[in-house]
């Protein structure tokens, strides 16, 4: 179905991306969640047919294209499979981006190019077991020494932590100096002194393995530190905005899905004589559900084609972020709710969608922090003349 608020061009990269995840991806995706199997090789199937990297240039091994581009892909993998969907979008909106938007050139020829095409996986490590919400509290070292650093410290809850084989860390050169001696290093996977804790076991998104990464005095080259000394606070939060588009769009994903899923089973389940999609209670529902996912999507894609304002479109991301992941949720419930007794048992993926969606309210800025960031820019500059 196309959506009538997309051009053309858009429907037509959501259309090929979804028969590409249709085929490709969704069929290893129950598997790969009971097992919590990291599904590198969708990775690879995505950089193959130009998914990665969509937003950087050709010439080094993009696709040129829109940051709603790349969202839409997010919702579409997010549809059959929130664990690819996240690994896609830290890949693409945190570490890749950070590249794109912040390296040098010669950064930018030696990385981008692999990660585009999905022979290396990139990861972000900004986390720590005291530092989540209030990431500029964060405790990672970076020791200057000849020729460049040393870092020492623990990330937690990393996707792709020990899977991935390139990480954005954020260490600090001046614990003094809090946020302003943030800076940001690229760290390789088979660097000595870097090892990773077991993967989590965990609630949802199973496949995308989540992990600690322990940097014991590992030595990064001067070469390898992205933009300058004191810059990686800042950039972070410029990456994470986009990130929350991302996620904002996995919420879309599961929303879609989950309505998809309750329609169907509206239109074929039986009782006292008549399918439960002729009941008021379940039409309410299912057209609460529709008339959400829509609001959703109107908020993600228009903050997606926002991405550019930086900074000044933030309070946008976290809306969009914000109402889908928390709609995400409770479509969930939902979808669950109108199964019945089967929405509860695994063998019909019905649950699932809860599983997978609950974590959307957390990474990237749980849902308390959007609505801080909403809130102190409201206080700071709205107009009340335009309520
Ligand atoms: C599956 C998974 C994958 C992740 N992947 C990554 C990754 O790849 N890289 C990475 O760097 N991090 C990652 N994270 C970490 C994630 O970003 C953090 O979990 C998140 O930012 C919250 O931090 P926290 O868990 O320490 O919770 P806390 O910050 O301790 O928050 C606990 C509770 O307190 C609330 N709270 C905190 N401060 C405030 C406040 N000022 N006002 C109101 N309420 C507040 C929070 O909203 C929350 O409800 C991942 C997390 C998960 C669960």
């Amino acid at each position: 179905m196309s959506l009538s608020f997309l051009t053309d061009d858009e429907n037509a990269i959501r259309d090929a991306a979804r028969s590409l995840i249709g085929r490709e991806i969704a069929p290893h995706s129950t598997e790969y969640d009971q097992h919590g199997i990291f599904p590198r090789g969708n990775m690879e199937v995505l950089g193959e047919h130009g998914y990665l990297g969509m937003i950087v240039a050709p010439e080094l091994g993009g696709s040129g294209a829109s940051y709603l581009a790349q969202t839409l892909v997010v919702e579409c993998l997010a549809e059959v499979d929130p664990a690819t969907a996240v690994i896609f979008e830290v890949h693409n909106s945190l570490h890749i981006e950070a590249l794109w938007r912040f390296g040098s050139s010669d950064q930018k020829d030696r990385w981008l190019p692999n990660l585009c095409r999905g022979r290396t996986i990139g990861a972000f490590a900004l986390s720590e077991s005291e530092a989540g919400s209030n990431a500029a509290a964060l405790a990672t070292r970076a020791m200057v020494v000849d020729g460049g650093y040393r870092l020492t410290g623990r990330k937690m809850f990393i996707t792709g932590g020990g899977q991935a084989d390139q990480y954005l860390v954020f260490a600090t050169v001046n614990p003094d100096a809090g946020s302003k001696g943030i800076t940001a290093f690229v760290v390789q996977k088979d660097a000595i002194g870097i090892s990773f804790g077991p993967a989590m076991n965990k609630m949802g998104i199973r496949a995308a393995t989540t992990a600690e990464v322990i940097l014991d005095d590992v030595f990064v080259p001067e070469s390898d530190r992205l933009g300058q000394e004191g810059q990686g606070y800042l950039m972070a939060l410029y990456l994470l905005d986009g990130g929350r588009i991302g996620i904002a769009a996995q919420g879309l994903g599961i929303m879609a899905q989950a309505l998809s899923r309750s329609l169907q089973y509206a239109r074929e389940r039986r009782q006292f004589g008549r399918t439960i999609g002729e009941f008021e209670g379940v039409q309410w529902r299912l057209a609460n559900m529709a008339t959400d996912l829509h609001a959703a999507r109107l908020m993600t894609y228009e903050a997606a084609r926002h991405r550019e304002d930086g900074p000044a479109g933030r309070p946008l991301f976290a809306m969009a972020k914000l109402f889908s992941s928390e709609h995400a949720v409770r479509h969930a419930e939902d979808a669950i709710q109108i199964f019945g007794g089967y929405g509860y048992m695994t063998e019909f993926g019905v649950e699932r969608l809860l599983r997978d969606a609950k974590v959307t309210e957390i990474y990237e800025g749980t849902s308390e922090i959007m609505r801080l960031v909403i809130a102190s820019q409201l206080l700071k500059d709205y107009d009340l003349d335009n309520i």
